[in-house]
């Protein structure tokens, strides 16, 4: 039965939508629709502020949790890595005029409940449970490497090439951690948890 279309996409436009008609030729930082995505941009730099303070203090009871001593030191290693995100975001404030403010994002709440669950729903000194480990904090990187690089990108459109390269300086550790939690789960981990 492939007879109904979808109606038309419905997104309901939202005040973001920008309006295309004004010549942008002078880069005057005034103009209204401006001003409203920066607002958008800094609600979202608040978001991931608040996802990174959570999981610096969520990496250490998962680097605990660990069974295997490697995925114990990667979660060690991000858990600083994630300080510095912290760090970088809070320089990201300073140059944007804006007080480094955290507000609750709902989705890294939810990927670090997920993270529990899996500890609770695992024993202690097995590798299924670092495979379960490895597959929440995967979600987590995957999250970060969407939210940074869209910032990234806003930053940019911006014009704030200072801003975005802070921002893509993270982006790219977000992404060697989730390749660095791969060779981990490929080396040995999904294998062994197999065989238990
Ligand atoms: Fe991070
Ligand atoms: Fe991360």
């Amino acid at each position: 039965m492939a007879t109904t279309k979808a109606p038309a996409k419905t997104a309901a436009k939202k005040t973001t939508a920008v309006k295309t008609s004004s010549k942008s030729s002078s880069k005057s930082s005034s103009k209204p629709e401006e001003n409203e995505f920066q607002d958008f941009f800094i609600d979202e730099l608040k978001d991931i502020y608040w996802a990174e303070k959570h999981l610096a203090k969520a990496l250490p009871k998962m680097q605990k949790a660990a069974t295997s001593p490697e995925l114990a030191a990667a979660f060690e290693k991000h858990t600083l890595e994630t300080q510095a995100h912290i760090s970088t975001l809070e320089q990201v404030f300073e140059l944007l005029d804006e007080k480094a403010v955290a507000k609750k994002c709902d989705a890294m709440a939810g990927l670090l409940e997920e993270a529990e669950g899996i500890i609770e729903d695992t024993d202690e000194g097995t590798l299924i449970r670092d495979a379960g480990l490895i597959l929440a904090a995967q979600k987590v990187e995957h999250y970060e490497i969407a939210t940074y690089g869209t910032l990234a990108v806003f930053a940019k459109t911006m014009g704030r090439d200072d801003v975005a390269e802070l921002l893509v300086q993270t982006l790219a550790n977000e992404k060697e951690t989730d390749v660095a939690l791969t060779t981990i789960a490929e080396g040995f981990v999904n294998e062994q948890a197999a065989a238990e």
